[in-house]
């Protein structure tokens, strides 16, 4: 179990990232969703050890990371944000320098090690490839492999879908999904698709604050039987922004097609009943941090 508890980080500025952050993420898959500033990255740099926190408390089975990261750095895996390579080394070469840094241990020798973690990943078939010639999701699983390398008890990924096209990302969910089995996987992400496929729960991160720990069918079941869709123009888009909670507003064909939430009385004339969507169900919590009193209902 990875426990965080009153967790605070301000930088100077003084800007406050994380504004006191509490936590249980039991082992398998965890999301961290919420839209970009929220702090996704500053947390999972301070749950990696990586970033000092400015308060709180850190554990993860027991064992106090911010104290003493050193310690529990066998057990924590990390891929970053954004992960630099040599665009001119091969894979396996590339891979072998990366966990010569990390001072990972390799009893049956780096080369043995290098290729189970490039199977892993199912990347053997580009080892011997430089870097330069992969795709974007090729270095993502890439990625992985070197922070699976000596068996994390969590493993902690941030933004690792953002720039991947359908067919990667969906490859790039079966490892991950795969590595939860066995482990902790703390995913951070703005990309709610990750979320709805990946996570059986998520907690909802909005200006340095959670506002929901929840699982993907609670958070739809929270708008049933109040969400309404419906067509408009403009005028009558800004009228019913007014009186209700608008969680979706796209152009279709010239006119705006919308989703909102109903919660009182009759919903506008030629409104639908619909089913909600992870996607709403999200709109709405972002949106009750920011403005508790209109929104939370
Ligand atoms: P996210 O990963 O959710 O996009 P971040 O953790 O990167 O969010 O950022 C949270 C907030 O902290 C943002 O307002 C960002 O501008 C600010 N921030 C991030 N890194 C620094 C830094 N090194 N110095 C000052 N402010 C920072």
């Amino acid at each position: 179990m990875l426990t965080v508890r009153k967790l605070v980080k301000v930088y100077a500025g003084p800007v406050t990232a994380l504004a006191g952050v509490d936590l249980d993420v039991p082992p398998g898959m965890f999301g961290l969703l919420g839209p970009n500033g929220a702090g996704k990255s500053t947390f999972m740099k301070i749950v990696s050890g990586l970033l000092e926190a400015s308060s709180g408390d850190v554990t993860l089975d027991g064992d106090d990371i911010l104290a003493d990261p050193w310690k529990v750095r066998e057990k924590l895996g990390y891929l970053p944000q954004d992960f630099g390579f040599y665009p001119n080394l091969s894979g396996e070469r590339m891979l072998a320098y990366l966990l010569r840094l990390k001072g990972v241990e390799a009893p049956g020798g780096t080369k043995r090690l290098v290729g189970e973690l490039l199977e892993r990943v199912n990347l053997t078939f580009a080892a011997k490839r430089r870097v330069k010639e992969w795709s974007g999701g090729m270095r993502q699983r890439l990625g992985i492999a070197q922070a699976i390398a000596g068996n994390p008890r969590l493993l902690i990924v941030d933004e690792p879908t953002a720039g991947l096209d359908p067919e990667e990302r969906q490859r790039f969910y079966r490892i991950l999904a795969e590595l939860a089995e066995e482990r902790i996987v703390l995913l951070s992400t703005h990309i709610v698709e990750d979320v709805a496929v990946l996570c059986p729960r998520f907690a909802v991160i909005s200006r340095g604050r959670l506002v929901a720990t929840t699982t993907p069918g609670d958070a739809r079941r929270s708008l049933e039987g109040r969400l309404f869709e419906g067509t408009g123009t403009d005028e009558e888009l800004a009228r019913i922004r007014a009186e209700h909670f608008v969680t979706q507003a796209v152009l279709v064909e010239g006119n705006n097609r919308m989703r909102i939430r109903v919660d009182h009385g009759a919903p506008p004339p030629g409104f639908a009943p619909v089913v909600p969507t992870l996607e709403d169900a999200y709109m709405v919590m972002v949106a009750s941090a920011n403005a508790p009193a209109e929104v939370a209902a």
